[in-house]
């Protein structure tokens, strides 16, 4: 993708737009467009926005939207820098080490709370004008010539808008009454995730992973400060634990103790941390799906985000593209006044960027989840030695760095 992420004109033509879905999707997109100078509604199903689930890295492509949209200071703040991410094997042998610095001077990540980037983004969606529906689950999108209409089952009357923007999550409803054909695969693995604290900072820095074939898989990522937390300068680190699907009940069922032995036959040094866990209600079981569609518009209505793109989060990207999408729609939708070519423009900007992530995500995927026994054989013997060859580790970095489009391709501009 040649074309910079921003443009910074203000909407040739104002347009009235539903946005459907408060997650990172939604929230950078709401907020964007009524910079720009549209009349936006977000729906959002939830009546009020907690702080769930556990620790994001951000990569430079969404720390570059963050910036633009004027809330990356407050994200590093809460949020923790990282500056490599490092995955060995128990006895220590290298399969990945990619240090940020290596893709330029300054780049670098930033492990945050989930909650934490939920809240700035809606404390600025709430000073800039949006109108604000929460507890309020939409059920139907219908599409006339000129207008969409947004129905919920609990309101009789439909409202009416130029445009809808569907950013309704992985597992979407609004999704298959888009008139684009998709796909969801929910895949046979997914992790465990927890938050707890780093008294001794022994994480700092980096996103640190253990790997025993591709069944285990431990990863450790600061996440910096918890605003709500009564140690709020106490660093915080998310903890996960990769688990087939089908075992999670049964795992549970044999009891936190075997578990953590487990955890601790890997990492010994992460006693620290797995002592903080008294119960398995600490743990959020997350599962992942990929979602595949193109083009991600049909006339007024567009798809974005995880609703129209979810991968595994192996790569950490989900949330980075979601803040691209936004990006890059907000862009469309200044430059054409005319929807329909807007979004059009849209999904033409988007192909390479998100179909190199879904490609990239759904190959490395069983590398470090599944039962495969040959594939983490080669991870091992090879992937390490590969961050040290130039062109090999020059992919692996703009991958990383959330910037690649295509192995030929080049990478985004952050301009
Ligand atoms: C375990 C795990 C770890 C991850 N780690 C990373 C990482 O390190 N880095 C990264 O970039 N990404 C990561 N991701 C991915 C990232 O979380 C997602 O890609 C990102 O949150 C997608 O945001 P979204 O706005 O598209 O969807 P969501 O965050 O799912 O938001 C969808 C919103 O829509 C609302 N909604 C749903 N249906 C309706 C309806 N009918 N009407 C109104 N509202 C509705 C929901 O309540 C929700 O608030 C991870 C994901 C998982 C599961």
């Amino acid at each position: 993708m040649s074309a910079p992420l921003f443009a910074d004109s203000v909407a040739s033509c104002p347009h009235t737009a539903a946005v459907i879905g408060a997650g990172t999707a939604g929230m950078a997109t709401a907020l964007l467009l009524a910079r720009a100078g549209h009349r936006v509604t977000l729906f959002e199903r939830v009546a009020v926005l907690s702080p769930v689930g556990a620790g994001l890295l951000l990569q430079p492509t969404g720390l570059y939207v963050l910036e633009r949209l004027g809330l990356a200071a407050q994200i590093r703040a809460s949020g923790a820098r990282i500056e490599r991410l490092l995955g060995t094997t128990p006895v220590g042998r290298i399969v990945l080490d990619l240090h940020y610095a290596d893709a330029g001077l300054g780049v670098h990540g930033i492990g945050i709370h989930r909650g934490a980037l939920s809240s700035a983004l809606w404390s600025a969606v709430q000073a800039t004008g949006v109108t604000l529906r929460l507890g309020s689950e939409v059920d139907l999108v219908e599409q006339a010539s000129e207008h969409v209409i947004v129905r919920q089952r609990s309101v009789e009357a439909g409202e009416q808008f130029d445009l809808a923007v569907i950013a309704d999550g992985t597992f979407s409803q609004l999704r298959s009454q888009v008139a684009i054909p998709h796909e969801i695969a929910v895949y046979p693995w997914g992790a465990w995730w927890t938050i707890v604290r780093d008294p001794e900072r022994r994480y700092d820095g980096m996103l640190r992973q253990t790997y025993q074939h591709a069944s285990r898989m431990l990863g450790i990522m600061p996440v910096g400060r918890l605003a709500a937390s009564a140690t709020a300068a106490m660093p915080f680190v998310t903890l996960f634990w990769s688990v087939r699907r089908v075992d999670e009940a049964l795992l549970r069922a044999r009891g936190l103790r075997a578990w953590k032995e487990e955890v601790l036959a890997l990492a010994p040094e992460a006693e620290p941390l797995t002592g903080q866990i008294a119960d398995f209600d600490q743990l959020i079981f997350a599962t992942y799906a990929d979602v595949r569609m193109f083009p991600w518009h049909h006339r007024r209505v567009v798809v974005i985000g995880d609703a129209a793109h979810a991968t595994s989060p192996q790569l950490g990207q989900g949330a980075n593209l979601a803040l691209v999408d936004a990006a890059v729609l907000a862009r469309c939708l200044n430059m054409h006044s005319d929807i329909p070519t807007a979004l059009a423009a849209y999904s033409r900007a988007r192909r390479a960027h998100l179909n190199y992530y879904q490609w990239a995500s759904s190959l490395l995927t069983p590398v470090f989840q599944s039962d495969a026994r040959l594939l983490p054989l080669l991870r091992d013997m090879f992937m390490g030695v590969a961050c040290h060859m130039p062109g090999a580790r020059g992919q692996m970095l703009s991958t990383l760095t959330g910037t690649n489009t295509g192995l030929l391709r080049g990478n985004l501009k952050l301009e």
